[in-house]
């Protein structure tokens, strides 16, 4: 069994479905195995953060406080399953006009470490995308790859590099593999 520091995770395409530029949260619908995949990991001493890319908003597709409102409901799914979510970090910059925040970037991952004292090296990141994992990479953190949202997309086009630690049908495959 393996317990990391924080687990990371992207949120579209790995926590939810990813219709693309989730505007509200009637549109945010968890994928039913999560909060399971969640729980699991939580019940054995595991902690989270969320880092998502929300350039909806840089590109004027999304309101800032209909992304607040899904944060809110993300967080009170979490609490009432005792699932210990430390944070939720969003870039909403434009991809034209990003900084080191927007993942591939390691600035989210930064801040929460600033932020919690977190040891980046002993950590997971679970994502869908070649960009969660980069920053990941970057970082001496283990990845895992989900097969959920553009996650076969990204095993057919993944550099040798970013192969990640782990690659798994979905989330909850993956907290299974995490606490055999
Ligand atoms: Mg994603």
């Amino acid at each position: 069994m393996k317990i990391y520091d924080t687990i990371f995770l992207d949120r579209d395409g790995t926590l939810n479905f990813d219709p693309g530029f989730i505007q509200n949260v009637e549109q945010f619908k968890f994928y039913d195995f999560t909060i399971p995949a969640l729980k699991i990991l939580a019940d054995k001493g595991n902690r989270f953060c969320i880092v998502s890319n929300q350039s909806g908003v840089g590109r004027g597709l999304i309101e800032m406080s209909d992304l607040r409102e899904i944060n809110s409901f993300i967080r009170s799914e979490c609490q009432a399953n005792q699932i210990n979510l430390l944070d939720i970090y969003l870039c909403t910059e434009h991809p034209n006009e990003s900084t080191n925040r927007r993942k591939p970037g390691t600035g989210m991952f930064l801040e929460a470490a600033d932020d919690y004292d977190i040891e980046l090296n002993k950590c997971l990141m679970i994502g869908d995308s070649e960009r969660d994992l980069i920053p990941a990479h970057v970082l001496g953190m283990d990845t895992m790859l989900v097969m959920t949202g553009n996650g076969h997309l990204t095993i057919d086009t993944i550099s040798a590099a970013d192969k990640p630690t782990y690659t798994v049908e979905n989330i909850l495959e993956g907290a299974k593999l995490l606490i055999k």
